[in-house]
């Protein structure tokens, strides 16, 4: 494999971390081709649209930036033919990965028939023979939307390094749960664990690169059940027990969990690791029985209250992040007064929320009683007013105390660094440059809506 040409890898990414992870997957796939990733579209020698499905408008925006990459591929086609008989320079390679090229693959064929690539979230090991078809393929993107039988994890080549303080490590994809709204089980396929060993050496890499903090992805990640290195199946929990015995490695999450797989096993991991973060997220969708059960949810209000209640039993600083949908068909006022009742009772540190978005193929997209877009929108502003004061007031409750942050990245502003509280919230500060990566005891001074202000005093009291 040659390394000699280096070539310009453009990837954009929508969604979710689990893309966010596949992205850098795809970079550390083609870098021993000879691509380096760039920060911007033009001039470079292939662009990946890395994409996300799970609500409307996705479709619509990656035809309009395929739109917009036409005319930069049809100018580097050009100059590369002045240019072919020099240095053999290449023409753009064009690929939509992710969600949507699972679900539109045909349709996007039909629409850009100039794209090279289209390829789902399972195929993308294959990268290096498809990027070597892509060439020859001229005027039909090759399109692979297979689920093939072998996992791409046990094909994918170490990871290039350079995470920084905080990675993300995929352990679990697809899902078979099918709630009525979702199109993850059609697009990212049945679920899926990885083996526990595989996982492990990844994170001892992850924390030789460098990481201090790894959080642990999947689509319902708390259903995770990998083989372990004795032969036995192991749950989530004996997974983190495993990577909390790992020099380094001093904070781990997890994401994205469903309600019904919250076992004693990870309620008691959450009492027993210190390195496992007291934040977490635990979608709820709705506080109505009736929408829960027409969502095919597999819970209701009160079953996530309990988990709640067990979860704050075993920690009690333990801060909650939920999703929420607002106007599910057939959603009443009643139905939705439920949703503001139970997050009144449970208060949320932070929380995503949505309109509901009727997405082609799932059993609630043919439902009757689909709502007017101005009901959704009044619903949506009316929770996200109680989820934005509840996140406030969590904040403010920070002020005054010393916590452990992990510096991540360099500040806005010279001479500050930013960084993470247990709880997911930012934290900026001043502090010098030689402190990122590490975690800091910081002095939180002041909260805004969503961000925190700390000073490095007791850094500077510990140095003297
Ligand atoms: N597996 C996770 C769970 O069970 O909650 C969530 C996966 S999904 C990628 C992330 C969130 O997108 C969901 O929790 C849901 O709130 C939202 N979502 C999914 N489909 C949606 C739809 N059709 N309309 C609006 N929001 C949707
Ligand atoms: Fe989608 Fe439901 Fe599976 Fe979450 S649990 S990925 S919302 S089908």
């Amino acid at each position: 494999m040659s390394t000699a040409v280096s070539k310009k890898l453009f990837i954009k990414t929508w969604g979710c971390q689990m893309n966010v992870y596949d992205s850098g997957r795809m970079a550390d796939i083609l870098a021993p081709l000879g691509y380096a990733l760039t920060d911007s579209a033009e001039g470079a020698d292939m662009v990946i649209l890395n994409t996300c499905h799970i609500r409307e408008k996705a479709t619509e925006k990656v035809f309009s930036d395929l739109g917009r990459l036409r005319p930069l591929k049809e100018a580097k086609a050009g100059a590369a033919k002045a240019a072919q008989s020099e240095d053999g320079a290449e023409p753009m390679i064009v690929a939509v990965a992710g969600c949507v090229a699972q679900a539109e693959g045909e349709e996007i064929a039909r629409r850009a028939p100039w794209v090279d690539l289209v390829f789902g979230p399972q195929t993308y090991h294959q990268l290096p023979e498809m990027v070597a078809r892509a060439h020859r393929h001229a005027g039909r993107p090759l399109v692979n939307t297979d689920f093939p039988v072998e996992s791409k994890f046990d094909h994918l080549p170490g990871e290039a390094g350079v995470q920084g303080a905080t990675a993300f490590l995929s352990v679990q994809e697809g899902c078979d749960k099918f709630c009525t709204f979702c199109v993850v089980p059609y697009t990212r396929g049945a679920e899926y664990s990885r083996d526990a060993a595989g996982i492990l050496a990844e994170a001892r890499r992850l924390t030789a690169a460098g990481a201090r903090e790894i959080t642990l992805l999947g689509q319902n990640v708390n259903a995770f059940h990998g083989e372990g290195p004795d032969g036995s199946v192991w749950g989530l929990a004996r997974l983190i027990r495993a990577l909390a015995e790992i020099d380094g490695l001093e904070r781990i999450r997890y994401t994205t969990s469903h309600p019904r797989d919250m076992d004693d096993d990870l309620i008691a991991a959450h009492r027993d690791v210190p390195q496992l973060m007291p934040f977490l997220h635990l979608p709820v969708q709705s506080g109505s029985d009736r929408i829960l059960a027409a969502m095919n949810r597999k819970h209701d209000g009160d079953t996530y209250r309990r988990v709640i209640d067990r979860l704050r039993a075993a920690r009690p600083d333990l801060a909650l992040s939920s999703d929420f949908i607002v106007g599910f068909p057939g959603e009443t006022d009643r139905d939705f007064a439920d949703t503001l009742k139970l997050v009144t009772e449970i208060g949320f540190a932070q929380a995503y929320s949505f309109k509901y978005s009727a997405r082609p193929g799932t059993p609630a997209a043919a439902l009757d009683d689909q709502l007017p877009e101005a009901a959704k929108d009044d619903r949506l502003q009316a929770l996200q007013q109680l989820l934005w004061a509840q996140q406030g007031a969590f904040n403010q409750g920070m002020v005054g105390r010393v916590i452990p942050v992990l510096l991540d990245r360099p500040g806005r502003r010279p001479g500050q660094l930013q960084g993470r509280s247990p709880w997911m919230q930012s934290v900026h500060l001043q502090a010098p440059a030689h402190l990122l990566g590490t975690i800091q005891p910081v002095r939180i001074i002041d909260a805004k809506q969503l961000s925190l202000t700390g000073t490095a005093d007791l850094v500077a009291e510990e140095a003297a």
